[in-house]
């Protein structure tokens, strides 16, 4: 059998840890098995490195920030290929030139285009562990890049995929996929399996125990997940495309911090406005999320949208330059928000959703921004100080204790 196995920040953070994981995927090597090894930076690496760049520039290029990045992951597989070494396993660590995992040239938010696999064969035919850097690629410059934030659990899927892998296992310091985050809501409950449409819509609103884009690849390659704690030996939650279970009403509550909401004031009531506007976010690779525009008075009108936080300066600055040509009066935004959606395909066939949803967020006092809905999500937009308070309130509305 060939297995991935790819441990997140927390599971690498410290000596003993990494002794562990080196132990944990030992024991398969030790059942006759391939083993490949997928890491994340130890512990809060990136966000320390991410705090260095801001205080030297904080307008830094990014293909800069993400030379630096990489670093955090290279020290991991090293130190795990010297664990192992440690242990008596012959062990290697690569890095994304070394594999070659090419990407789009889009630093900070690369996507894989394709992996190279003879290099890890070679490897593995040589009864080696092969432990290889997350959350990197290498783009059509030799650049190092990166996948974006949590973007390891990609690494370990498109490896997975490449290589036909008959185990993709994601392990974290929670012990599977919970009805909510479990740090936040202390009920919330493990989930035995979930299907990829799912996982991906919580993981897209936030839910950041699977990196988004790593389920839409697992989903497009059948590659089967099982996200499981590096801590425990407990059982985990299994991602896959169908699942047995009788469907619940809801799947799961996610919270998003990195939102941000952008108003703009006073734009002329006529056709061709709101391209205008959202054609200048797409020219900037701006995301655009939940849209809201106000019903046209005395001519004018207002669209208010939401971007990731760390779009915001970005999405503002391309507004007031072109504030003229939309014919917007004036632009307001606003940082200090959340979003927190409930998900689940059961929502398709039953109305009480929204209704549940927004008595739940009444009880506890928290007044609601924007709504935006799809089949199977309701997403709210509400002040960032009340998003722990809000997902309490409407995952104890739906889910059962
Ligand atoms: P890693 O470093 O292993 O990649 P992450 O911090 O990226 O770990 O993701 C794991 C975290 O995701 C958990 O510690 C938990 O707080 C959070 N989380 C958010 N929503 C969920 C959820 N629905 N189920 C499980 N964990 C969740
Ligand atoms: N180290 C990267 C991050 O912190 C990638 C990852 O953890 O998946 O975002
Ligand atoms: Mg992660």
């Amino acid at each position: 059998m060939l297995i991935v196995k790819k441990f997140g920040g927390s599971s690498v953070a410290d000596k003993e840890r990494i002794m562990n994981v080196a132990r944990r995927c030992i024991e398969d090597y030790n059942k006759g098995h391939d083993v490949v090894v997928v890491l994340s930076a130890m512990g809060k690496t990136t966000d320390r490195l991410l705090e260095m760049a801001a205080d030297i520039n904080p307008d830094a290029k990014k293909r800069e920030i993400d030379m630096l990045l990489a670093t955090g992951e290279q020290t991991s597989v090293a130190l795990m290929a010297m664990a192992m070494g440690s242990m008596g396993v012959s062990a290697i660590s690569l890095n994304a030139f070394q594999v070659v995992m090419h990407t789009t040239s889009e630093y900070s938010n690369a996507k894989f285009k394709r992996i190279d696999t003879e290099r890890i064969r070679h490897e593995l035919d040589s009864r080696k562990i092969v432990i290889v850097t997350g959350f990197q690629g290498i783009n059509k410059y030799d650049d190092l890049t990166t996948l974006g934030r949590g973007g390891s659990d990609t690494t370990a899927v498109a490896l997975a995929a490449a290589l036909h892998a008959d185990a993709c296992e994601i392990y974290t310091d929670v012990e599977g996929v919970y009805t909510a985050d479990p740090r936040v809501v202390p009920n919330a409950k493990k989930m035995k399996e979930i299907t990829y449409d799912e996982m991906l819509e919580l993981a897209t609103l936030g839910a950041k125990v699977l990196h988004n884009r790593s389920v839409e690849m697992a989903k497009k390659y059948g590659v089967q997940l099982v996200v499981r704690s590096s801590l425990t030996e407990a059982e985990g939650t299994v991602v896959k495309e169908v699942v047995k279970m009788e469907q619940m009403l809801i799947s799961g509550v996610a919270a998003d911090r990195n939102t941000a909401r952008i108003a703009v004031i006073g734009l002329k009531d006529e056709p061709g406005i709101a391209f205008k506007v959202f054609n200048l976010m797409a020219a900037h690779k701006i995301s655009v999320d939940v849209i809201l525009q106000s019903i046209g008075r005395d001519g004018t009108k207002d669209i208010s949208f939401t971007v990731a936080k760390t779009d915001m300066k970005d999405a503002l600055a391309v507004l007031e330059e072109n504030k003229d040509r939309i014919t917007a009066q004036r632009i307001e935004s606003d940082d200090k928000v959340a979003k927190v959606s409930v998900v689940g395909a059961g929502m398709q066939t039953n109305t009480g959703v929204a209704s549940g949803m927004f008595e739940a967020l009444y009880n506890v006092g928290v007044n609601i921004r924007m709504i935006s809905t799809s089949d199977i999500r309701i997403t709210v937009l509400i002040d960032e100080e009340d998003v722990d308070k809000a997902t309490r309130a409407v995952h104890d509305k739906f889910i059962p204790d």
